[in-house]
């Protein structure tokens, strides 16, 4: 049998339950939903989580379309995905919990506390659960309210995650070295000697019924790509025609007014020091200031939302400092 909170699943066969963590003021349970589909055949445990933040559900479509399309009879190993890790975000559609602002970010306080604040006390219920089962986890994030992200991986650079990062197939070549090594799901995968890897798809601006449905699709074919490369399922793995590995630099708005990013600008193509990636203009539509390649590199997120403050994220950038080739 394969156990996760209150769902269990006997080989070859998948089942839902929950992860309970305590109750809410109200009475009802704050617990996060699960389902487990365990292969007729030994084999590693992949584990998802989706919606680490609340204002992020491109992962719960991607976990959906996997367990839609997953046969446990035929599978060697087994599938575990959460498709709302933090609900009371999920349901606000925030970052965190907003009735928790003492651990409002839940991909900042990994591995949690079993006597903290709420949200660490989540966070440490999961990381039990991650801990004792997964073999690989892969943690689905996005640019949530405030910005867009292309295909973009955070790993650590042991070579075992390189290789997790590189399953995920064609559509994903860009591999950054992970900026939260402390804090997070895949923080606790690499404390226990195991690999996890953050990936980013979608935002605000992507949320048209296309776009919305593509970015859910190719985030469902990663991780049915890393069944393939892991031989949980049947199939001939893809992967792309070369990885480039890099370090984030998250570009801050330097004044308060309109975002206005170079119409021209196309994600994950190569860009030159000091190439203007944006301007912010006033209420008049007179300059306040430009954002400007701060490195050569690329881009692989933006701003969504064209209102902007000083100090809000604008723009995702990528000082590329490698390139892995197809083994
Ligand atoms: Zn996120």
């Amino acid at each position: 049998m394969l156990t996760v909170g209150t769902a269990s699943a006997a080989p070859g066969e998948r089942a839902r339950g929950v992860i309970p963590v305590t109750n809410l003021p109200g009475g009802r349970p704050l617990e996060i939903p699960v389902i487990v589909i365990n292969g007729s055949q030994p084999g590693p445990c992949v584990w998802v989580d989706a919606v680490i933040h609340g204002d992020e559900p491109e992962g719960t479509l991607a976990c959906h379309l996997v367990n839609a399309e997953l046969d446990p009879a035929a599978m060697r190993g087994s599938v575990v995905l959460v498709p709302v890790l933090n609900v009371p975000a999920y349901e606000a559609a925030q970052r965190g919990n907003p009735l928790d602002t003492f651990s409002y970010d839940l991909n900042r306080i990994y591995p949690g506390k079993a006597d903290g604040y709420l949200t660490e006390r989540l966070a440490f219920t999961h990381s039990q659960w991650l801990r004792d089962v997964a073999t690989y986890e892969i943690s689905i994030h996005s640019g949530g309210a405030h910005s867009y992200l292309s295909e973009t991986i955070f790993a650590t650079t042991d070579e075992k995650a390189i290789e997790l990062a590189q399953a995920m197939g064609k559509d994903w070549g860009l591999i950054l070295k992970s900026f939260l090594p402390k804090g997070s799901p895949p923080a606790v995968m690499y404390e226990a000697g195991k690999q996890g890897i953050t990936v980013e798809l979608g935002g605000r601006s992507a949320t048209s019924p296309a776009d919305f449905a593509r970015c859910g699709r190719v985030l469902a074919d990663g991780i049915l790509n890393v069944l393939r490369h892991y031989e949980v399922i049947d199939g001939a793995p893809t992967y792309a025609p070369r990885w480039l590995t890099g370090v984030q630099h998250a570009l801050l708005a330097p004044a308060s007014g309109l975002f206005l990013a170079e119409p021209s600008l196309q994600f994950q193509q190569p860009m030159h020091k000091g190439d203007r990636i944006a301007r912010i203009v006033d209420v008049y539509g007179d300059l306040l200031a430009e954002i400007c390649a701060p490195v050569d590199g690329l881009i692989f997120g933006l701003r969504a939302l064209p209102n902007v403050q000083t100090g809000d994220w604008c723009c995702f950038y990528a000082e590329i400092q490698g390139e892995l080739a197809q083994v």
